[in-house]
């Protein structure tokens, strides 16, 4: 009899068609070399029925794999530097948009905080799945609050009064309402902005200080229940302070979560005002 929970564990998800398994790979921050991709077509041929499914956290799954040929599978996988993914009550594929190596409104190198995060946290086993995205801007185009812990890029603006034109452009690209331009002085009201940075990015002449950052959601979810992740510290401008709070939300889960509970639950149960002062003890702990 085949150990469905150990293969499921090692990204073997059982199909409807018995003896069928569909194989997640592991893909983090949705990024897979040529050669990689070369190896899972090629493996999907000989395997599977010669196509995959993207999934929408960013993941590969190559369907119909039989049950006899999984060590086969993995071994040919291997050759082209592709390992299989996990499933179940751990911690998930780490997703990412491209941010900004790539995109030019990115405010934060997604891919690289995605591959930190995945090196510190992927496949850790937790009472339920936990999961992580990194998006690179306001625009949110990976939707972080969908995520138990969603990440996103920021910027943190201060006027230099002696590199400004008065041209107004700022003024414009505000979405929010918070700059006004006044005799000849800018002002930001920081009650409305939410560091999306498109002022500092449209000014002619770098007339803003920019302090790049994280905005950082927990308990979001998207299936049978539906709920956006809430920020407890508005920007984190620290790197070694965001892996602090994703560490105390994902000890606060490990901790207090019942099998089956996803964060956002346990915050329920246990108390948001408990949760978010963890939150704020690991952000202000030095
Ligand atoms: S979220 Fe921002 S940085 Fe990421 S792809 Fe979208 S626009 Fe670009
Ligand atoms: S960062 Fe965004 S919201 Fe804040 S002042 Fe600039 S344009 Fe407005
Ligand atoms: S875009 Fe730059 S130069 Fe123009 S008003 Fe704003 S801060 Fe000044």
């Amino acid at each position: 009899m085949a150990d469905y929970a150990a293969l499921k564990k090692g990204g073997f998800m059982r199909q409807k068609q018995k003896n069928n398994f569909s194989l997640r790979i592991r893909v983090v921050g949705g990024h897979l070399d040529a050669k990689q991709l070369a190896k899972v077509a090629e493996v999907s041929e000989k395997y599977g029925e010669g196509y995959v499914h993207l999934t929408s956290r960013q993941g590969v799954e190559i369907p119909f794999i039989k049950l006899d040929q999984i060590d086969e599978v993995k071994a040919a996988l291997a050759e082209g530097d592709v390992v299989p993914g996990v499933c179940g009550p751990r911690v998930r594929t780490i997703t990412a948009c491209q941010g900004s190596a790539i995109c030019p409104s990115g405010c934060i190198d997604t891919y690289a905080l995605a591959e930190e995060l995945d090196e510190r946290y992927f496949g850790r086993e937790l009472p339920h799945k936990f999961k992580f995205g990194v998006t690179g801007c306001q625009n949110n185009c990976l939707k972080a609050e969908e995520n138990d812990v969603g990440i996103k890029g920021g910027i943190k603006v201060a006027w230099q009064e002696e590199k400004c034109i008065q041209c107004g452009v700022c003024v414009k690209a505000c979405r929010e309402g918070a700059i006004t331009l006044e005799d000849g002085k800018i002002s930001v009201d920081s009650s409305k902005c939410n560091f999306c940075g498109r002022c500092t990015k449209a000014c002619p002449t770098d007339a803003y200080d920019n302090t790049h950052g994280y905005i950082v959601s927990f308990g979001g979810i998207f299936g049978n229940h539906i709920n956006k992740g809430k920020t407890v510290i508005p920007f984190i401008e620290d790197h070694e302070k965001l892996l602090k709070v994703c560490d105390a939300a994902i000890n606060f889960f490990e901790k207090n979560a019942n099998a089956g509970e996803r964060l956002k639950f346990t915050i329920d149960r246990v108390g948001e005002d408990k949760f978010n002062k963890e939150i704020l003890e690991a952000y202000e702990n030095e």
